[in-house]
């Protein structure tokens, strides 16, 4: 390894005001083959002929993290620092690892869903972080209730829907984290809708997180959870069971308080 502040990977990442963000290493930023023209001379048989540099990639990998709005207290997230604290968590981790390994975009996603702080998120974030970065997937994270208020904001401009739903559809993973958050209006169930909808005709890869439970449980004394399907309305929810895995994220000592 030559140089110590980015283990040779090229970029950091940092906090943002409200994002994290990535950016080249000093040790990459003048490139040291091309001097930052993107181009460099090889001998062939005497002769220079110029090549693209590898640094394009470089510089369009951080670009698409930049994009992708996650977190800025999430920006250190990354599926080898996910910490295993028992439940289902180290079983949850590997699975994700081959997930990441064999995922093409298009791909089936998968739902992640357990009580709060069981690290769904963190989960989530880490692979999105090696997406962008490692495979140059574009991608975006995107907080259920976050998008409500782009919305509102939107109408109130006179700006299409479409310009905040759009580039939600066209990324090549999507993010919807704490799904089944909020008022549950005709309104926002209309808007997930749409998005799912959209997503699932053009066969992209959703991936989400909620803290509500997706077994056929119902609610009572031992199941304290209230149910995803009463959240988002049947027919969203038939749709992310064809998209998406379902994996159960829980802690410790999370059966012990239920
Ligand atoms: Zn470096
Ligand atoms: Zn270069």
């Amino acid at each position: 390894m030559n140089c110590r502040k980015c283990g040779d990977r090229g970029y950091l990442i940092e906090m943002g005001d409200e994002t994290a963000v990535a950016k080249v290493c000093p040790c990459r930023s003048p490139c040291p083959k091309c001097a930052d023209t993107g181009w460099w001379m090889e001998l062939v048989d005497g002769r220079p002929i110029s090549k693209p540099c590898d640094c394009r990639h470089l510089r369009r990998h951080v670009s698409r993290y930049n994009d992708t709005g996650i977190p800025a207290r999430m920006h250190r997230c990354k599926l080898e620092n996910f910490e295993d604290k028992g439940g289902t968590q180290g079983e949850v981790k590997a699975h994700l690892k081959l997930f990441r390994q064999a995922f093409r975009p298009g791909n089936r996603g998968f739902l992640l869903w357990g009580p709060p702080g069981t690290g769904k998120t963190h989960l989530a974030c880490a692979l999105l972080t090696y997406f962008t970065l490692e495979r140059g997937y574009t991608a975006r994270f995107q907080d259920f209730f976050h998008l409500l208020s782009d919305l509102k904001a939107a109408y109130a401009l006179n700006r299409s829907e479409d310009a905040i739903l759009g580039p939600l559809v066209d990324v090549d993973i999507l993010v919807i984290d704490e799904l089944g958050k909020g008022r549950a209006t005709e309104w926002e169930i209309s808007v997930l809708d749409q998005l799912v909808s959209r997503r699932y005709n053009a066969q992209k890869t959703i991936l989400a997180t909620t803290n509500f439970d997706v077994t056929d449980a119902t609610p009572g004394p031992d199941t304290p959870i209230a149910r995803l399907v009463d959240r988002v309305d049947s027919r969203i929810y038939s749709r992310l069971r064809e998209m998406c895995d379902f994996h159960q994220v829980d802690g410790p000592d999370w059966r012990k308080r239920g």
